[in-house]
């Protein structure tokens, strides 16, 4: 039965055999959350806070930091905000910040490795993160990470944030701590992270960029980029295993997420939290709301069997047929 998007915007996201899918939104900039844009959205999943980095010519202040995770926060009220530490380089280079003339700035000083390269400025963010913690349900996540010994050293960064604050008197509450899985050896290794985290982000963006080296921004190569490419599925497939096999919930906030055509083959992956743009919630939970978990098992069964890219397009199609 299909239902019109207004009324399904109020009900929860239940699969008809009931079980619960967890739709959260993606969001930039703090007004992002106002006025009932978040559409019914469970909480905030991805919060790319380097947003507040971009456009202009001095880094923000631990202040204004502070300022603008609190408002997410408090707007969110009980609900969950994942704030991503900034995650700069690459495609999005601030005035402030002298490292644009990499060759392969992809693959150069980006994301935590900026962080951990520059401990001081990473620090003013996770102290504002902390400090903006007992306002709400914050959720730490770290991007761009591709070992085990980079997510140690960033919560040992986190660490070092606590006591600062906590010899300066200055309050903060229990967070929980995530990594993002991003890039093929993080997905490979996601094993190794479990024990230091509390959840797992699948950024299928950059994961699908670095595991098929293909530029996710440049249109010559664009008809290549192919989200259910089996080398793709595989690495997500085993990130959701490795989280269900640890008790670590996995959720993916890459634009996967917010392809409803998408949304049956991830459900039968595992996947039961999506993150995703806020212009996506409804048209993905009136998926969810027409799917039967027992009924997609065996054909995303075969599409993780098989590495024949035209069988994988079929079996997409049935798996969408009854919706298109
Ligand atoms: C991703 O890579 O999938 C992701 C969510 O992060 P961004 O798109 O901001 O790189
Ligand atoms: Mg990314």
């Amino acid at each position: 039965a299909r239902r019109k998007l207004s009324q399904i915007r109020k009900s929860s996201a239940l699969t008809l055999d009931g079980t619960p899918i967890e739709l959260l939104a993606n969001i930039e900039l703090p007004d992002d959350v106002d006025g009932g844009k978040l559409l019914g959205a469970v909480g905030v999943g991805l919060f790319r806070s380097e947003f507040l980095f971009l456009g202009r010519d001095t880094l923000p202040t631990e202040d204004e930091q502070y300022e603008a995770y609190r408002a997410v926060l408090t707007a969110m009220k009980d609900k969950p905000v994942t704030i991503r530490t900034m995650d700069l380089g690459a495609d999005k280079n601030p005035r402030w910040l002298n490292h644009g003339s990499a060759e392969n700035p992809a693959l150069g000083l980006t994301g935590i490795r900026l962080c951990l390269a520059e401990p001081l400025m990473f620090r003013v963010q996770l102290r504002a993160l902390l400090r903006a913690s007992v306002h709400g349900k914050l959720r730490i996540l770290f991007p761009m990470l591709n070992s085990l010994g980079e997510l140690r050293q960033s919560i040992a960064q986190l660490d070092y944030a606590r006591e600062e604050l906590s010899d300066e008197g200055i309050a903060y509450a229990d967070v929980e701590v995530g990594a993002m899985i991003e890039i093929p050896s993080a997905a490979l290794v996601a094993g190794s992270l479990l024990k230091y985290v509390d959840f797992l982000s699948i950024g299928t963006n950059d994961l699908i960029q670095y595991t098929l080296a293909i530029d996710r921004n440049d249109d010559a190569v664009s008809h290549l980029y192919d989200p259910v490419h089996p080398a793709v599925l595989k690495l997500i497939l085993h990130t959701i295993k490795t989280g269900a096999k640890g008790g670590v919930p996995v959720s993916v906030c890459g634009e996967m997420a917010g392809d409803p055509r998408l949304t049956r083959l991830l459900l039968g992956m595992g996947l039961r939290k999506f993150s995703m743009h806020p212009a996506s919630l409804l048209a993905v939970k009136q998926r969810v709301l027409t799917t039967h978990l027992d009924a997609v098992a065996p054909i995303v069964a075969r599409m993780l069997r098989t590495e024949d890219p035209d069988r994988i397009a079929d079996l997409l199609e049935q798996l969408n047929r009854d919706d298109e």
